[in-house]
């Protein structure tokens, strides 16, 4: 990745100690201020990104703590050493990363732009928490959202149902006052909000008792959220229509979902890839071995081949997350750990002692893992 990128602390204007939460409240803020969908400047997206991935690593313990460590470098660390990540397809791994949000929007909701109109609802805001599981599979979520809606009892009109808001007698419905005075240099004529209507044109003699005149009223309501499978940390939803209310039969305005995705307890996320870290005795990866490995759906098994190396990695295709474009699935990247054992009885030195005299014969071949797994045990005794 390239080198002049800025610190992603700059980028979301955070300090380097900022707590979870105002790293949060700060995606927030500016992802709303830069979605392209409501910025038209020219450099808008480019900003959204550039928030958006700046907020992927920073919302993640494990990136963050490497991005903190060695910098930008740190990030790209993980998934280019290829002697750690053998087999891992590095641009899979990096595809789509923390640019999930502009394009779900288009592509989901059929990139209807918000109408103008002075009188348009406002838009509102929802960041919703899901599992991961969730996020793989999809899910329906039912939200309640505060908003201002349109009085049912009045319609709208501000006026008590059975009666009618009649037209200003002072303005005559025009809601401006227009005075005329006569100068030595002609007439003048100003122009003035009406003070009886307060430029509605409208008088209501008998208010709605429920919304007491205004036509609007606030009311929690529940929606139902489709949060498709393969969304991520950072992705955003927009649901048309769903946000405050039109005033005096305007257009309502939209509500945005920011997706959380709460961390998996095995599961590492990388685009639309899986990757989980498996033990594996050192026996088992010298004399190979079927292992049972979970995947989010179900438990497969794993042949793991004779005089496996520790950090290996096996690919097992089309087991990581959905692509939210439905283009496929990702790929779930098995690495394997060799755990040598703490405690050993006697006869079990014994017998690895034994092995280490009959590897130190043979040394001229170069050490092998299991021989130097063995020598490790060897010293610790
Ligand atoms: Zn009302
Ligand atoms: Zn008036």
């Amino acid at each position: 990745m390239a080198n002049n990128k800025r610190d992603y602390y700059e980028v979301l204007g955070v300090g380097k100690g900022a707590s979870p939460d105002e790293i949060k409240k700060a995606y927030r803020k500016l992802a709303m201020e830069y979605h392209p969908d409501r910025n038209k400047a020219p450099d808008a997206e480019e900003k959204f990104k550039e928030i958006s991935e700046a907020y992927g690593v920073l919302s993640d313990d494990t990136k963050k703590s490497q991005y903190d460590r060695f910098g930008h470098a740190g990030i790209d660390m993980k998934y280019t050493q290829e002697d750690i990540f053998r087999g891992v397809d590095f641009d899979s791994v990096f595809r789509d990363f923390g640019f999930g949000g502009f394009d779900i929007f288009d592509s989901i909701f059929g990139g209807r732009r918000r109408r103008e109109g002075p009188a348009a609802g406002a838009d509102l805001e929802y960041g919703l928490e899901i599992s991961f599981e969730e996020a793989a599979s999809g899910t329906e979520k039912e939200i309640n959202v505060p908003r201002t809606e349109t009085c049912g009892t009045c319609g709208g009109s501000g006026a008590k149902p059975g009666t009618s808001p009649r037209t200003c007698p002072t303005c005559g419905g025009a809601g401006q006052v227009t005075r005329t005075q006569n100068t030595p240099f002609g007439k003048f004529m100003s122009s003035t909000t009406c003070g009886t209507c307060r430029g509605t044109g409208r008088v209501i003699d008998t208010p709605c008792p429920d919304c007491r005149g205004s036509g609007a009223v606030r009311r929690s309501r529940k929606i139902m959220v489709k949060v498709p499978a393969g969304v991520d940390t950072g992705s955003s939803l927009r649901i048309s229509g769903a946000g405050e209310g039109g005033v005096r039969g305007g257009p309502p305005g939209d509500l945005y979902v920011h997706i959380y995705v709460k961390p998996h307890k095995f599961f590492t996320r990388a685009g639309n890839d899986l990757i989980l870290e498996v033990p594996v005795s050192f026996v088992q990866a010298a004399l190979g071995d079927e292992i049972e490995v979970p995947t989010l759906k179900e438990t497969i098994k794993l042949k793991i081949p004779a005089g496996t190396q520790g950090g290996s990695v096996f690919r097992i295709r089309g087991r990581g997350i959905p692509d939210i474009y439905g283009h496929g699935k990702g790929d779930m990247h098995v690495r394997v750990s060799v755990v040598v054992p703490s405690r050993l009885t006697e006869r079990q030195k014994e017998l690895l002692r034994e092995f280490a005299e009959i590897g130190g014969e043979s040394q001229k071949k170069g050490k092998g893992i299991f021989q130097k797994v063995a020598e490790g045990v060897k010293e610790r005794l």
